[in-house]
């Protein structure tokens, strides 16, 4: 997203609109697809030789579980997105589309899970828990002491 800093009145413009996914430059991410647009609504201002730019941005996405590897729609919201930018008298305007990526991008959790409640791949087989039970038993590791107590002393 570009911003005409010339045609910033004094007191400030709100810009609402939208942008393409694309341009978080995720396409070939094996563990992120972009589902939508990115969403912003941003108040630019000019203070002195500044552009200061504030507000929110989110994108929908889809995320791959991190315990099931199933991707899940999800919406990553920035809510404090604030940036400065030089706005002498020669600049006629800024592009913010990259730091609207990076900060898109930091608000991605580093450890997506799909639900609280799921409940991940079998660690022997690999099935999906959550769509039942696989046949490998509870999951739960045998205690030595059962072992000691089958034994007769
Ligand atoms: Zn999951
Ligand atoms: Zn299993």
């Amino acid at each position: 997203m570009k911003i005409l800093v010339a045609r910033i009145p004094a007191e400030g413009f709100q810009y609402e609109g939208t942008d393409p996914g694309a341009i978080l430059e995720i396409a070939d991410d094996p563990f992120v697809r972009v589902e939508g647009d990115v969403r912003y609504d941003l108040s630019a201002q000019c203070v002195s030789e500044e552009l200061v730019v504030r507000g929110t941005l989110s994108v929908g996405l889809g995320l791959r579980c991190t315990r099931c590897t199933v991707f899940f729609s999800t919406t990553v919201r920035v809510s404090d997105f604030l940036r400065a930018y030089s706005a002498s008298k020669d600049v006629d305007s800024v592009d913010i589309t990259a730091d609207m990526r990076e900060e898109l991008l930091l608000h991605i959790p580093g450890f997506p899970v799909c639900g609280e409640g799921c409940k991940g791949l079998c660690a022997q087989c690999g099935a999906d828990l959550n769509k039942g039970s696989c046949g490998c038993g509870t999951g739960e590791r045998p205690s030595p002491w059962t072992a000691l107590d089958s034994l007769d002393l």
